[in-house]
């Protein structure tokens, strides 16, 4: 049986990712009570009738007080504005993060609120699904998935550290670095993608000279595990290309120049171009198979009878 790490958890948002925290931390046995609060009434009741936590509250303030660990999991644009309703009630030397999938602009919207003697230790777990809210969440989501913190100068060393504990016993494997680096990082291997996936299944939609049923009928060839990546919720991606716009529109520069280059060597029939480059992105998917980040199933790891279900990185 683990030791305690935190006597009280609050989690503010209890959707996908809250929701799995709270299950993976009660697997895990490193929490005494979760305190769970929520803006809607119907969500706040849909993770109660789940038990996704000991003690429910509409008021984020109430779940906060006494807390060793409050942990925003609410859309990134939204984190400002939580920070300030609840940076009052933080207990002295409570440990106070967040889930976002991006980490500069969660910093600059949170520190300002925060008082002294708090510690503040952002986090960004790189596990998720296409599947939003309280019915989502599952206790195995971050197992051999990492989680990045992001801790601004000045934090303790022993509140990281504490943090980083959490995380591993939640499954995850966990790395240190920099909001800038981690937003930079994240634009290339999950935001980007993500944009790809919307726009390319956006433009099949409008099509004219190809119909919505030969779109879905003929789906498998590609276009398919688009769309899964596309049905993503719509406000957290939102929030995270407003928060994170830097950085995605360097990557989108780099996209644009290379993607121009594949169409040139279309254009003038240059093989060898475009048959390099498919050796070398294979060797990069078998890859992330061998270090454990995805399944080597085929049909892209979706679940069959044999296989767990899919996971896959925001
Ligand atoms: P989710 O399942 O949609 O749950 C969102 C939670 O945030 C709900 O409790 C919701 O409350 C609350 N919420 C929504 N808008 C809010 C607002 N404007 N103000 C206050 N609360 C609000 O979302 P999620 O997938 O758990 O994502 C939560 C965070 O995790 C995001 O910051 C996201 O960037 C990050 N993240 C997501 C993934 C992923 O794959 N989904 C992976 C890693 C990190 P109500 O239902 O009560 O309205």
């Amino acid at each position: 049986m683990s030791e305690i790490i935190f006597q009280r958890l609050a989690l503010i948002g209890i959707g996908l990712i809250g929701g799995s925290i709270a299950l993976a931390a009660r697997r895990a046995g490193v929490v005494g009570h979760v305190a769970v609060s929520t803006r809607s009434v119907d969500t706040l009741a849909r993770a109660n009738e789940l038990n996704l936590g000991d003690s429910f509250h509409v008021d984020p303030v109430e779940a906060v007080r006494d807390a060793d660990c409050v942990i925003l999991c609410i859309p990134v644009g939204a984190v400002g504005a939580a920070t300030a309703t609840i940076a009052g009630a933080l207990k002295p030397g409570a440990i106070i993060s967040d889930v976002g999938s991006v980490k500069a602009s969660v910093v600059a919207q949170m520190k300002p609120h925060l008082p002294e003697g708090v510690q503040f230790v952002p986090a960004h777990p790189v596990a998720g699904t296409e599947y939003s809210g309280p019915d989502a969440a599952f206790a195995s989501l971050f197992d051999n998935r990492w989680c990045i913190l992001t801790p601004p100068p000045g934090t303790d060393p022993q509140a990281v550290e504490t943090l980083a504990v959490f995380w591993r016993k939640l499954g995850a494997n966990v790395e240190t670095m920099t909001p800038e680096h981690h937003d930079l990082v994240l634009a290339i291997t999950s935001h980007v993608p993500h944009l790809i996936a919307y726009n390319i299944v956006g433009t099949a939609a409008d099509l004219e000279t190809v119909t919505e049923s030969e779109v879905m009928k003929f789906s498998a060839g590609g276009f398919r595990d688009f769309t899964r990546i596309a049905a993503s919720d719509p406000t957290m991606w939102r929030d995270v290309f407003l928060n994170n716009r830097e950085a995605v529109l360097e990557m989108l520069g780099r996209f644009n120049e290379d993607l121009a280059a594949l169409q040139r060597a279309i254009r003038w029939g240059d093989g060898d171009t475009l048959f390099n480059l498919f050796t070398r992105t294979r060797a990069i998917r078998r890859g992330i198979i061998a270090a454990g980040q995805e399944t080597a199933v085929a049909d892209f790891g979706r679940p069959h009878e044999s296989s767990a279900a899919a996971k896959e990185e925001d």
